[in-house]
């Protein structure tokens, strides 16, 4: 039901991606919900404390998660963003390195986090957020994804945790 409101965008941002687009999914409000209905049926709330999720798309879907779990949302960002003190992770993409960043007080010690993004690619970003995480002292309980790019193998890079996916391609 949810892949009827994903977009395929061909040749974005570059030739040779097929882009993924979430926003009919968004613009429909009895779709954009089911869909976090359906998040918060895939992984159980009682395994975790608190979402993090990855800027910027990681928001959209983890922070209404975080509220009807009635848990509390973490801003992963890109770098210079966040305000406090923060520590960073960089990961490789195809062409150089991206960063993410952390604040160093966002997690408390051994708390337990499910880290949420809208799409596993190649799993790098996600990889980096979950050293993050660790970094900051927090349990990573879990991954969570709206759609997982199986022929990325994305799910070999994080072979150490719990990774859950809504859609598979
Ligand atoms: P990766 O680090 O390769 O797993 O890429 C994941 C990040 O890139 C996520 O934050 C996604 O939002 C974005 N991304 C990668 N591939 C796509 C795609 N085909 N369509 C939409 N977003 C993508």
């Amino acid at each position: 039901m949810i892949e009827r409101y994903i977009r395929d965008v061909p040749d974005f941002p570059k030739p040779g991606i097929l882009f993924k687009d979430i926003t009919p999914l968004l613009q429909d409000g009895p779709a954009f919900a089911h869909c976090i209905d359906q998040l918060l049926a895939l992984v159980p709330p009682s395994s975790y404390d608190v979402i993090c999720g990855i800027e910027s798309r990681g928001f959209l879907f983890g922070a209404p998660l975080a509220l009807r779990a009635g848990k509390g949302f973490v801003p992963i960002r890109k770098p210079g963003k966040l305000p406090y003190k923060s520590v960073s992770q960089s990961y490789d993409l195809e062409y150089g390195t991206d960063r993410i960043e952390i604040h160093v007080d966002a997690v408390a010690k051994g708390q337990r986090v499910l880290i949420v993004d809208d799409v596993l690619a190649t799993g790098g970003t996600m990889g980096a957020a979950v050293k993050l995480v660790r970094q900051v002292g927090g349990t990573v309980a879990g991954t969570c994804f709206l759609m997982e790019l199986l022929f990325l193998n994305g799910r070999q890079r994080l072979s150490d945790v719990a990774v859950h996916s809504l859609v598979k391609y």
